[in-house]
């Protein structure tokens, strides 16, 4: 929790920086440790198999002389051979299986070296034994702070008559691991520092294009929505970053201009109806109302109310203010009811209206239920019903169908109107959008109810669509509804 706070504080170039930092540092680390680790193993072994040759080339010169002794001439060895320790400070001794120590070489001062485990070792076939003499307390001049010692049978027997026990210095091989440590402890920070370093300033380059783009968009002003962000030529994370913020802007630009047409229709739409209601009263300082007069401004007062309150309706939907009661409802029973509601509408103008229900199989004759709100789907379907009837012809056939399947229902609404111009199939459902055709405009209408049916529409997470009939020969229009059950 605290650390991402702290992480969401750090500017992403710093995050790259450190998590570059903490990877290769992990990884640089193992590296070396395992490194280190080799080569001191390979120095070690290196250093007993020196010191074994240079058991069997002492092994070699023992001699016994004419009383039996054993003796242990100085060391004649070959200087070719290079070993890993300084052979005049090696100390050396031959010693009974019982303990006894029949000859030394080298100033050993009181040290006393253990045997009896070593001896058990050789007994069972060992070649040779190694230990570590770190207690060199007894030792007059030590060489190093720490010897190591070999265990060499001399004879072949098992267990083996006599050792060769010899100590030598460790200080060589000391110094050799403790010069590879240093140049890993000091090697290792160097190049983990450069490559802080190297992706700082990689980091930075990264994300020049970012921040460049971020000082561009910062620069669009309201009145200045129809400037872009260049789109580089890559085929990288960084164009679709500007391709998307362009396409973002196009929208916002989209919403702006319709926001603005939106209001100057509006105010169109609002005054016309107070214009003709002015010039009427005026008229009547000079000359009292006639019928006529009154008539004409209580239908301007008519449109007035229509269009305030379903400009309401979609005020209110829009900030999702409008109640919105969701529940399971028996979509079909909803269109019946809209039918019985506009079934004077018809009669008026004869026209015939077909409902047709057509389910995924003969025997399912009532689709399942829609979660909806009842009232707004009832103003859905009234809002295309009523379009239907009213652009239609007198004498003709409205039709709809509810199709239906296991996951969702879509009613469809035709007539044989004069249908919608090519390309205006979308633009129908902005607000205020009226197709400029006089068999339409001659009918009653501002523009909203598609609008608000596509609103009711969205809120349902359902789809509204308009399609024209033009190309089965016949005219009309075709509007689906589409819903998921319940
Ligand atoms: P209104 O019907 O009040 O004009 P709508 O929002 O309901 O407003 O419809 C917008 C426009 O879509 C209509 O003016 C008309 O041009 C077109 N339209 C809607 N329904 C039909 C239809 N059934 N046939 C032809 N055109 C239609």
């Amino acid at each position: 929790m605290f650390l991402n706070k702290i992480i969401s504080r750090i500017s992403i170039r710093w995050r790259l920086t450190i998590l570059f930092t903490l990877v290769f540092g992990t990884a640089m680390g193992l590296y070396g440790y395992a490194t280190a680790e080799f080569l001191r193993k390979s120095l070690a072994k290196e250093f007993d198999d020196s010191l074994f040759n240079y058991a069997v080339d002492l092994t070699d010169q023992i001699t016994l002389d004419p009383e039996g002794d054993l003796l242990l001439s100085p060391p004649q060895l070959d200087r070719a051979k290079i070993y890993p320790f300084y052979l005049g400070t090696a100390l050396i001794q031959i010693r009974h299986k019982s303990g006894t120590v029949l000859s030394k070489e080298g100033n050993w001062g009181s040290l006393e070296i253990p045997y009896k485990t070593e001896l058990d070792r050789l007994a069972k076939g060992e070649e040779a034994v190694y230990t570590m003499l770190e207690d060199l307390s007894d030792l007059p001049t030590p060489e190093s702070a720490s010897y190591r010692l070999i265990h060499f049978p001399i004879d072949n027997s098992l267990p083996p008559h006599l050792i060769l026990q010899v100590a030598v210095p460790m200080s060589i091989l000391e110094n050799q691991i403790a010069d590879r440590r240093r140049a890993f402890q000091f090697g290792i920070p160097a190049v983990i520092g450069f490559a802080i370093l190297c992706s700082y300033f990689l980091a930075a380059r990264a994300m020049r294009p970012i921040n460049s783009m971020v000082s561009q968009v910062r620069n669009i002003r309201a009145q200045e929505l129809s400037r872009r962000l260049p789109e580089p030529v890559t085929h990288d994370e960084i164009r679709l970053l500007s391709v998307t913020l362009n396409q973002m802007l196009d929208r916002i630009e989209r919403a702006f201009l319709s926001q603005e047409k939106f209001i100057a229709d509006a105010s169109h739409q609002l005054l016309t109806p107070l214009s003709i209601m002015k010039g009427v009263l005026e008229a009547s300082g000079k000359q009292p109302l006639s019928t006529e007069s009154t008539q004409s401004c209580l239908q301007e007062v008519d449109h007035l109310s229509v269009v305030v309150q379903n400009l309401l309706v979609l005020a209110r939907m829009d900030i999702g203010v409008e109640s919105i009661v969701m529940a399971p409802v028996q979509f079909q029973e909803v269109v019946f009811s809209v039918l019985r509601k506009t079934e004077s509408l018809a009669k008026k103008k004869n026209i015939r209206i077909k409902f047709n229900l057509q389910g995924p199989n003969p025997q399912e004759l009532e689709p399942p239920p829609v979660q909806g709100d009842e009232a707004l789907l009832g103003t859905l379907v009234f809002n295309l019903v009523e379009n239907a009837l009213k652009y239609s012809d007198p004498s003709s056939l409205v039709e709809l169908a509810l199709k239906w399947d296991k996951r969702r229902q879509q009613l469809t609404v035709m007539d044989l109107g004069p249908g919608i111009p090519k390309g205006l199939e979308t633009e129908i459902f902005d607000r205020f959008r009226r197709v400029d055709q006089a068999s339409i405009l001659k009918a009653p209408g501002y523009g909203l109810g598609l609008s608000i049916a596509r609103k009711i529409s969205d809120v349902h997470q359902g789809k509204l669509w308009a399609e024209n009939r033009h190309s089965s020969g016949t005219s009309g229009s075709l509007f689906h509804f589409e819903i998921p059950n319940g």
